[in-house]
């Protein structure tokens, strides 16, 4: 339906001025049909009162003047005076009678017609007779008036009256009345009809069209109504409304415009990233193999060469030995004579090793002073020849700082299938035999496994460890994480403590590794767990609120009975689970990611939360961490305290970082030994650190003044390393 058609060819009862019209007409119409019946109606009872008033003055008078003429018999008279009566327009008949009812004079009007069918019907001239019988007509009034004389009755004067010329009359004037009326209220009809149309339907179209425009998409067509009165105001604000829909609607493209847009760069930053990452990746893999130091290839690539010799071994029934060394009094040379030294001697080591070798033994850096050669095809007695001429290898001193060193070397030997069968387990045998061959000062050791666990050394310290927990010989002391961007202590990682009365203080790492093989690291998690949620309660009422970190060894997460030992524990505390977070290494999540990931889950659910620890030296994979329920990485020591001065390591601590915030993840460095290092940190967004440089370990007594204060000073570094035990 086109906009023409609706705005001329209108239906009246479905327009609005129809009914409008038709409403109006209709009231006028009552108003005025009701005035002219009622006018009508008091006229014609005036008309009528005023007949009966004529003729009680005829009759009067008649009565008045006739006696004398009754009396005299002058007939003449009577006649006369019936002439005169004669003259009255509405008087159809008047008799005066005589006592006995006898007609003396009569007047009788013959050309009315009621008068005329009466006669016609009594065909008869009795003037009594049809007198009578015009008594019942409603059309003709009759009066009678009785005429006296001296108290004598001398006749009757009967006259009639009719109504009907007064009522025609009436009649006539009724029906111009409401030709008249209707007349007027045609006109008015039109009159309303134009005036309605061109001052409201006009406009209420002009509405109607511009809306339907608006429906269309024109936006741009006002409506004009010219006018002040509300239409014109509506149409004002329907123009407002039309405006604003406009500039609203081109908003709108253009937010669509915007974000198609970026998107299009969003994409691009993507791809770019994603193109990044890989080349980091890649890098990542290529620095994962080797050892940055010495070139030679790393304990991951160790790992990896090992595994296929287990393959070779099982698939060819052969054999093959690892060889594990590492240089006594190496911590000595790099404490005095500095990291650069021990840098050097760990390159020259490695240089010599390589030139008294074969090309098919794999020779590599397992970590710190600590190196592996792979012996294909070699069983023990040929490896002891090789443990011999490592020996003499490194028998010519060193020169370091133009100082000479001699150093020497222990050596643990084992051999497949006797001395494992797994690489972790062949490479856990070296390195006993090493352990064994240091504790004895032997040149080298063959693995020996009557000798691991019952060295009477290990043994009895393992023992005491058991005593040491039950009697509260371990302390914890904690070390704070701080947040570069606002100095805040965050949290605090739980580092256990073993005060031993006769040995002194025994370091974790060298009796947690034991506690591990032994299965007393259990009974040690659970005193390590429960005595931090005892301070975490403490601090709690201080009102020092902080996340508390607990070391997991991985033997914990291999306990089935560690997830509700732990339940039971959050939930016999009043300090929220949020506030404790448990770091898991990264290596000992790659000995068995698929658990882990498992075991990860399961706690999760108890909404515990995780960091991997050590994070560099496990060499795991993206998307294994995106499997990890964990929300935070710390990366080893190793890496942060070097990369001051090595490129590689900075560049790694760059990439884990950048990898760690595109997964979500925070990043703390641990081992953060001097403001250089945190400068470098802050600018590559690290978000957390750990180290001497804010404090070392402390006592729980010691750390509380530190927490209570919130922030770290900056400008005051070390401020609470000065009471550390360590
Ligand atoms: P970790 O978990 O990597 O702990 C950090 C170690 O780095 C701590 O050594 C800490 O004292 C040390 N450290 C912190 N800042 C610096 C620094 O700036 N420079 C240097 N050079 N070192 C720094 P700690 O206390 O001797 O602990 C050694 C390891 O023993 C821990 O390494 C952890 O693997 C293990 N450990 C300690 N307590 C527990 C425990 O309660 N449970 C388990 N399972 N392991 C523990
Ligand atoms: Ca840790
Ligand atoms: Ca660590």
């Amino acid at each position: 339906m086109s906009d023409h058609s609706n705005v001329v060819g209108f239906v009246w009862h479905n327009s609005l001025v129809g009914k409008f019209v038709t409403l109006a007409v209709a009231v006028a119409l009552l108003i005025l049909g009701t005035q002219a019946f009622i006018n009508y109606q008091s006229q014609k009872n005036t008309s009528l009162s005023n007949i009966i008033n004529q003729s009680e003055m005829l009759g009067s008078f008649i009565v008045s003047i006739t006696p004398e003429a009754i009396l005299s018999y002058d007939y003449d008279a009577l006649n006369n005076y019936m002439e005169e009566v004669n003259k009255g327009e509405d008087i159809v008949y008047a008799v005066i009678f005589n006592p006995d009812g006898k007609a003396l004079t009569s007047y009788i009007d013959r050309r009315n017609s009621i008068i005329a069918e009466k006669m016609r019907n009594t065909k008869t001239l009795m003037l009594e007779k049809v007198i009578k019988d015009l008594n019942s007509n409603k059309d003709i009034i009759q009066q009678s008036f009785p005429i006296f004389f001296q108290n004598r009755l001398l006749g009757d004067f009967k006259v009639g009256v009719s109504k009907s010329r007064i009522e025609k009359e009436l009649q006539s004037k009724l029906i111009n009345q409401i030709v008249i009326n209707f007349i007027f209220t045609t006109l008015l009809g039109a009159g309303i009809f134009t005036v309605f149309r061109h001052y409201t339907m006009k406009p209420i179209l002009q509405l109607i069209q511009g809306a339907k425009r608006i429906a269309a998409g024109i936006l741009d067509k006002k409506v004009e109504i010219k006018s002040s009165d509300e239409l014109g105001h509506l149409g004002d604000v329907f123009n407002q409304m039309m405006d604003k829909l406009k500039t609203s609607i081109e908003d709108k493209d253009e937010a669509l415009v915007t974000v198609k847009e970026l998107n299009l760069y969003l994409e691009e930053r993507v791809m770019d990233r994603t193109k990044e990452l890989k080349g980091v990746n890649e890098q990542l893999e290529k620095l994962a193999m080797n050892d940055s130091l010495t070139g030679l290839p790393n304990r991951f690539s160790i790992q990896n060469r090992l595994n296929n010799l287990f393959i070779e071994a099982k698939r060819d029934n052969s054999i093959f030995t690892v060889v594990m060394m590492d240089l006594d009094r190496f911590k000595d040379i790099n404490d005095t004579l500095g990291h650069d030294c021990g840098d050097q001697l760990l390159i020259e080591v490695g240089l010599r090793l390589k030139d008294i070798l074969r090309p098919s033994d794999i020779l590599g850096r397992l970590g710190g002073d600590e190196f592996a050669i792979l012996l294909a095809d070699t069983d023990e007695i040929n490896a002891k020849t090789v443990a011999n001429k490592i020996q003499s290898a490194l028998e010519p001193s060193f020169y370091l700082s133009d100082m000479a060193f001699s150093i020497s070397a222990s050596i643990g030997i084992a051999t497949y299938p006797q001395h494992g069968t797994t690489t972790s387990t062949i490479l856990k045998s070296a390195d006993v035999a090493m352990y064994y061959a240091k504790q004895n000062k032997l040149e080298y050791c063959i693995y020996n496994p009557g000798a691991d666990r019952n060295t009477p050394d290990r043994l009895s310290l393992m023992g005491e460890l058991r005593q040491a927990i039950h009697e509260n010989q371990l302390e914890l002391f904690y070390q704070p994480e701080v947040d570069i961007a606002s100095s805040r202590i965050i949290g605090v990682e739980a580092l256990v403590r073993w005060n031993h009365p006769e040995r002194g203080f025994i370091p974790p790492d060298d009796f947690i590794p034991m506690a591990e093989q032994s299965g007393l690291i259990r009974p040690l998690t659970y005193w390590v767990i429960n005595s931090a949620i005892r301070q975490r309660e403490k601090w709690h009422e201080m009102g020092i609120d902080i996340l508390i970190s607990i070391n997991l060894s991985m033997h914990n997460l291999n306990d089935a009975d560690f997830a509700p030992q732990l339940e039971m524990m959050l939930q016999n505390t009043t300090v929220p689970v949020e506030y404790f977070e448990f770091e898991v290494t990264e290596s000992s999540i790659m000995d068995n990611p698929d658990h882990v990931v498992e075991v990860m889950d399961k706690l999760n659910m108890l909404n515990v939360s995780f960091a991997v620890d050590d994070f560099g030296t496990g060499y795991s994979s993206l998307s294994l961490l995106k499997k990890l329920p964990v929300h935070k990485l710390k990366i080893d020591k190793s890496f942060i305290m070097d990369m001051e001065t090595d490129s590689d390591d900075a560049a790694i601590v760059h990439s884990v970082i950048d990898m760690a915030h595109i997964l979500g993840l925070k990043v703390i460095a641990e081992g953060v030994e001097n403001g250089t290092v945190l400068k470098l940190l802050a600018s590559l967004d690290c978000d957390l650190v750990q180290g001497y440089h804010i404090s070392r370990p402390l006592a729980a007594k010691l750390i509380t003044p530190l927490l209570e204060h919130g922030s770290w000073d900056a400008s005051n570094p070390n401020s609470g390393s000065v009471h550390s035990l360590r």
